[in-house]
């Protein structure tokens, strides 16, 4: 079926009710191929709002975000956030797979057959202080939920309970990701070595943010976020004495040159319309200040929006490293997959799936409320999965000047805006609901 009139025909479910007279047509095909609209007197987006938006749903949601916040963990240590998953989705008589990528839970919620459409939310905090002052404050010294998360985990459960009360109506089967380690940018990584994404066609990632408005919907098609690459590199020379420069291999030298050579790839080869970068921030070597070391070793990140930009960067970096090293007669290692900080690829959305996630949510928060964002320097490991399948990351605003929201995200300070946490819900579910419906269309 071509693309427009299934949407059309998608956002008629969404909007209209059984009873409009205004698509007769559409609802006689409608009331044909989705038994919802048989049976509920209302429209799919007003029967999605009213659970969402339900004070007891509303409440529940916040509740469970509070619980969260109060008891941070970081990547791979989310065994008490993740019991509260559990805890929420067996009192909903959820299915779920546990533990996933140590402690990620996998659940399912429709007809157990495909099509299969994910929709994930990441679990970890971070090492920070928490320097807000309230009732819910950080319990654990040094850990804050200080990114959304427990907030993202809230509002996914928000969408599992909308969901499970159209389990009936779904058109095959919504897998809810409750991924561990964003932050470390590893998780979304072992949970597809764990087989999340089998058999799954399209996936959908949500993250509040602070640069929108309280309601608002941001995306982009195609390159969205940056990748975020990090090298390490140790240059082995021959240490000696500082005053006998030509019985010595002098490291430090070649890591000068490195440098300067690594600015010139942003500069004279990279294309400026890509906005690249690249970084060294670390430089470590020598002790005494008449003694050269033995070997220097230095570190840093690089960032681009395409794929590949990213991954030739890398390369260049080795290379480039590598060379100079050699013009100076030492020996390099350069690692770019270091364990204390794994490479993001970039945030790709795929079009097809922008297209859907842009008509879904303008149906649920109004089209004044769809923002197209520009690019975002940060990264996010939801990459992993669009690396693998179709999917679109959208940033959900919260911003609200008036009410003190304004602390981004990885401050202290940030806070979440927990009156657009059910239209976070509302709008998961709305996605999933209709990607499964448009697959039935299609067929
Ligand atoms: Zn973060
Ligand atoms: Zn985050």
């Amino acid at each position: 079926m071509h693309l427009s009139l299934k949407i059309l025909i998608v956002l008629s479910f969404l909007l209209l009710p059984p009873s409009s007279s205004s698509s007769q047509t559409l609802n006689h095909q409608s009331s044909f191929l989705n038994p919802f609209l048989q049976h509920k007197n209302c429209s799919l987006k007003d029967y999605i709002l009213s659970i969402a938006n339900h004070v007891d749903t509303a409440d529940w949601i916040k509740n469970i975000r509070r619980e969260i916040h109060e008891y941070p963990e970081l990547a791979f240590e989310e065994i008490r956030t993740s019991s509260v998953i559990r805890r929420e989705l067996e009192k909903m008589s959820i299915g779920y797979r546990w533990p996933v990528a140590k402690t990620g839970v996998v659940a399912v919620i429709g007809s157990g057959l495909p099509p299969f459409v994910a929709l994930r939310a990441d679990m970890d905090a971070l090492p920070l202080q928490e320097l807000v002052e309230w009732e819910h404050k950080s319990k654990i010294d040094g850990k804050m939920h200080a990114c959304g998360h427990d907030a993202h985990v809230a509002m996914l459960l928000g969408a599992a309970k909308i969901l499970k009360q159209l389990e009936s109506e779904l058109q095959g089967t919504v897998v809810l990701i409750f991924q561990p380690a964003e932050e470390r940018g590893e998780g979304a990584k072992e949970m597809i070595k764990e087989g999340v994404l089998e058999n799954v066609e399209a996936i959908f990632g949500l993250h509040l943010v602070l640069s929108s408005d309280s309601g608002v919907v941001a995306t982009k098609p195609g390159e969205f976020l940056a990748g975020c690459g990090c090298f390490k590199a140790v240059i082995h020379g021959k240490g000696g004495d500082a005053a006998i420069p030509q019985d010595s291999v002098n490291p430090i030298l070649a890591v000068s040159a490195s440098i300067i050579s690594l600015q010139h790839i942003v500069s004279r080869e990279a294309d400026p319309l890509d906005t690249p970068v690249v970084s060294v921030a670390i430089v470590e070597g020598g002790s005494e200040l008449n003694v050269i070391p033995d070997s220097v070793s230095m570190a840093g990140t690089y960032r681009a929006f395409s794929k590949k930009t990213f991954y030739a960067l890398g390369e260049r970096i080795k290379e480039v490293i590598k060379a100079q090293a050699s013009v100076y007669g030492c020996s390099s290692v350069v690692d770019l997959e270091g364990n204390d900080y794994p490479s993001v690829p970039p945030t790709v959305n795929d079009k097809r799936i922008y297209e859907h996630a842009v008509q879904v949510s303008s149906m649920i928060v109004g089209e004044h409320n769809i923002e197209l964002s520009p690019p975002f320097m940060g990264s996010e490991d939801l990459a992993f999965y669009l690396e693998k399948i179709p999917g679109t990351l959208a940033f959900l605003g919260m911003r609200n000047v008036k009410a003190g929201f304004v602390h981004s995200p990885h401050s202290p300070y940030y806070t979440v805006n927990e009156q657009v946490l059910p239209t976070g819900s509302a709008l998961h579910a709305a996605f999933a609901y209709t990607y499964l419906l448009n697959q039935l269309l299609a067929n």
